[in-house]
């Protein structure tokens, strides 16, 4: 998946996502990404999210939806992104060893972040003082 958050000049956020979907997928299989909540969220009152892995476990627990509510509740985005993963480690920890989920999030004050269940998601940042192409997200594993 590659998931986008912007936010304007005026504060104003906005997000889309794109996938070709998990290999080997089932035809017909409908993933994370078309669905509002799963796999992108923005309301424009808190900030946005977007995820990417496996998407059934991302849609079970509305995952980017879960992560805005978290910054609506103050969760700054690093913070509110690691919750929604731990929340995807609780409800299967067994399967949550053997699979990734990564989202990435911003909030109004365009303060960003993004947290995986395992290692090697990154994510890239441009904005006037930054073009950093590969910024490494933080893992549960
Ligand atoms: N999230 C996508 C899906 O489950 C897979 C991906 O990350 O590209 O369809």
């Amino acid at each position: 998946t590659i998931g986008m958050l912007a936010i304007d000049a005026k504060g104003n956020i906005s997000g889309a996502c794109t996938t070709s979907g998990m290999a080997f997928k089932l035809r017909g299989r409908v993933g994370d990404s078309p669905i509002i909540g799963a796999g992108l969220y923005v309301d424009n009152e808190v900030g946005g999210a977007t995820s990417t892995g496996v998407g059934e476990e991302v849609i079970r627990n509305v995952g980017s939806f879960l992560v805005v509510e978290l910054m609506r509740q103050g969760y700054a985005p690093e913070d509110a992104c690691k919750e929604a993963v731990k929340r995807i480690i609780k409800k299967k920890p067994e399967t949550a060893k053997n699979i990734q989920v990564g989202f990435l999030a911003i909030n109004k004050k365009g303060e960003y972040g993004a947290y995986a269940i395992q290692q090697g998601f990154s994510f890239a940042v441009c904005n006037a003082e930054k073009q950093d192409l590969l910024v490494p997200g933080k893992s549960f594993y």
